[in-house]
């Protein structure tokens, strides 16, 4: 690369020195991007107002030497997300899934990939724009999320022996309201899918196969229509700790914006953090 021009978005953004700044971008072009901004903090003429998060970005970098930190030229804004900045919840969801970009996105990879990962980016801001988030909206844009880093879990058949999920065991089950009486299948978080043919006294997460309908379901809808999927108490409680635990095992850490979040998603009163989570979904299921 020598000069690029492409959309961006700032994931993370670190001071050095008197004046400047490190900065981590996505871009359609090539995925996560480090860039240095010289003086970025001295100059407000250079990068006016831009270099914020929740700003959609047209940015020309160049690098000069192959072993060199790339630099930021030009940004320029195309769009601002204030309905983010402004709310509470928007904003903590918003931080939550730039430090999870930033965590887990390539640098560099296949173009189509990369493209889609923007775009998913892009959408998701958008989408917080003009959404209050609840713990189901958080749950569906983590799954997303992982879909769109190519870390997407099985969820319609056995990770071991293929068979469908359906047919072995749902009986009794109809979607994610009517599956009380259905017995629980385990899934493998290591394995990343639902085992049928467990070996005994392996550590399996239940989940009903409503619930894992249900997550498929919200893989398949478009971003702006996210919202629109309701999921119901026993569902979003399974499906909370499912995408949570198997997002964690992707991450490797506690991201720093997640405590913020859970408050942020947390009715006022409510207990200890796993009680939380509980009483949280129960009171979205009421809502939905
Ligand atoms: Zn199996």
């Amino acid at each position: 690369m020598k000069t690029l021009h492409t959309e961006a978005l700032l994931l993370r953004s670190v001071d050095v020195g008197e004046s400047d700044r490190i900065l981590h971008l996505l871009t359609p072009r090539t995925g996560r991007l480090t860039v240095v901004a010289k003086g970025a903090r001295r100059s407000k003429k250079r990068f006016p107002g831009t270099l914020d998060f929740f700003n959609h970005l047209r940015v020309q970098v160049e690098r000069r030497r192959p072993t060199s930190m790339p630099q930021l030229q030009l940004a320029r804004l195309e769009r601002t997300f204030d309905g983010i900045r402004r709310e509470s919840r928007r904003f903590a969801l918003g931080c939550y899934l730039l430090e999870l970009l930033d965590r887990l996105s390539p640098e560099g990879g296949r173009a189509g990939d990369l493209k889609a990962l923007f775009d998913f980016a892009l959408g998701s801001l958008t989408l917080l724009d003009e959404t209050r988030p609840d713990a189901a909206l958080r749950t569906l844009l983590e799954l997303q999320a992982l879909d769109a880093l190519g870390l997407r879990p099985e969820l319609g058949r056995c990770v071991r022996c293929g068979t469908p999920i359906g047919a072995a065991r749902s009986r009794g089950s109809s979607g994610s309201g009517g599956q009380s009486s259905a017995a629980a299948l385990g899934f493998h978080i290591a394995d990343g899918g639902p085992v049928c043919c467990a070996e005994p006294g392996e550590m399996l997460l239940p989940v009903h196969a409503g619930t894992l309908r249900a997550l498929e379901g919200g893989l398949r809808l478009g971003l702006p229509q996210l919202g629109r999927l309701s999921l119901g108490g026993q569902a979003l409680a399974e499906a909370r700790a499912l995408v949570g635990r198997f997002l964690r095992f992707h991450v490797g850490i506690e991201l720093r914006s997640e405590a913020f979040l859970e408050e942020r998603l947390t009715p006022a009163g409510a207990g200890g953090r796993l009680a939380h989570r509980d009483s949280n979904a129960d009171s979205n299921a009421r809502r939905a």
